[in-house]
């Protein structure tokens, strides 16, 4: 027998009025989804009340994680993600490379919190320059403060064990605070002022940079500044094969998946052209899937960002398109082929949280999913968030679910 999760990240949504008043899994028409969904339907609180509702906590928990005793925080994740694996007392920063405006760092704006979607050599080409500068370096030793780069805006910091602070200094998320001035929003509480000076450093160092005249010159946002925020520390979690006795594999573009299935021992094929996006490479993925339970995975799970990109965008025609890619292109080929690496197989589709259109937020209900059994598939029937409470059928927490795929 072989297993398989779809997360269509925040797939599920309230009614839209330029939907005529309904959800867009309602408005659409997705007929390889409604397969999945003649197996069983139903509702999950995949997101524990009073638990912040976001693909972190909402993935652990469908993962079999209880988010309110093994969250230490995104940048945790997310460093694990990128093979940073926190040593007790080591604290995690996620560090973004933004773009401010403004003669001085006391006066600037924030234009872009991505840096004005810096990627590649230019964004390390800027982190190893800052790092390697005396000026920043002196600061950041004074707080164990190290970075590790990557090729995007999306770096994490660590603070050494013996730096470690007493409490967590409040930080401003910067993608919330585009186009106001920056003073206001600065580190607070334990380090709030070292780590202020670090930005500070970084912008003087940075603004003049040759990538960002050339970036300057070419129409784009400088990426001249450094943001922490996110806060974190070590997480365990109970290994995926302890747990439910299955070889796990899991195919995604974004680093916080990859970061639970590192720190779960669940292996992540990358695939080539997975940009977490409406135009990623949903045939890679299908065949990363494939490939996976050939190679000897009991269980794959497949992860989807872009309809949740979609929504956070406010986009309700992308966010449909998204489905749309969904049911044709990931749903539709792994029905198709599953059967040619065991006749014997499972599905378990869902949205790990809403995301609305109408607030271009997460949302903490209860989402739809579906189970899928190719020994008895049902009869095809609606996937949506008003059918699948129709049912009755309820799992009151996330870890029931793959339990329930597994049963
Ligand atoms: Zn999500």
């Amino acid at each position: 027998m072989k297993y398989v999760l779809i997360i269509g990240d925040g797939i599920a949504d309230e009614p839209v009025a330029q939907l005529g008043g309904v959800t867009p899994l309602a408005a659409m028409s997705l007929p390889q989804i409604d397969r999945l969904a003649g197996g069983r339907l139903g509702l999950c609180q995949t997101v524990p009340a009073g638990v912040p509702a976001g693909s972190d906590t909402a993935i652990l928990s469908i993962f079999g994680y209880d988010p309110r005793t093994c969250y230490t925080g995104r940048s945790a994740l997310e460093a694990a993600g990128m093979g940073v694996m926190l040593k007790p007392g080591e604290t995690s920063l996620r560090v973004n490379l933004c773009a401010l405006e403004g003669e001085s760092f006391d006066a600037a704006v924030i234009r872009s919190h991505n840096g004005g979607s810096i990627e590649g050599e230019e964004a390390v080409e800027l982190m190893e320059d800052l790092v390697s500068d005396p000026r920043f370096a002196a600061l950041a030793a004074a707080v164990g403060f190290g970075v590790h780069i990557t090729p995007t805006f999306r770096h994490i910091g660590v603070i050494d064990a013996a730096h470690q602070p007493a409490a967590y200094p409040t930080f401003t998320e910067p993608h919330n605070i585009l186009d106001s001035a920056i003073a206001g929003y600065m580190p607070k509480g334990v380090m709030g002022a070292e780590l202020t000076a670090l930005m500070r450093a970084s912008f003087e160092i940075l603004r003049d940079h040759p990538v960002n005249r050339r970036r300057i010159a070419e129409g784009k946002l400088p990426a001249n500044c450094i943001w922490p925020w996110g806060p974190g520390s070590a997480m365990t979690l109970t290994p995926f094969d302890e747990l439910y006795h299955k070889r796990g594999s899991a195919v995604s573009a974004v680093p916080l998946v990859w970061g639970i299935a590192n720190l779960c021992g669940v292996d992540t094929p990358r695939v080539e052209g997975a940009t977490a996006e409406l135009d990623t490479n949903y045939e890679g993925k299908v065949e990363a899937v494939l490939a996976a339970l050939a190679g000897g995975a009991d269980f794959c799970c497949v992860h989807v960002e872009a309809p949740d990109e979609c929504a956070h965008a406010g986009d309700v025609e992308g966010k449909c398109e998204a489905l749309r890619r969904l049911d044709a292109r990931v749903v539709g080929p792994l029905l198709d082929r599953l059967g040619e690496v065991d006749p014997e197989h499972r599905v378990l589709l869902l949205s790990d949280h809403p995301t609305l259109l109408n607030t271009r937020g997460h949302d903490g209900k209860a989402i739809p999913f579906a189970i899928y059994d190719s020994r008895c598939p049902g009869e095809p029937r609606k996937f949506d968030e008003a059918h699948a409470a129709a049912t009755g059928d309820f799992l009151a927490e996330g870890p029931m679910l793959l339990r329930a795929l597994f049963e």
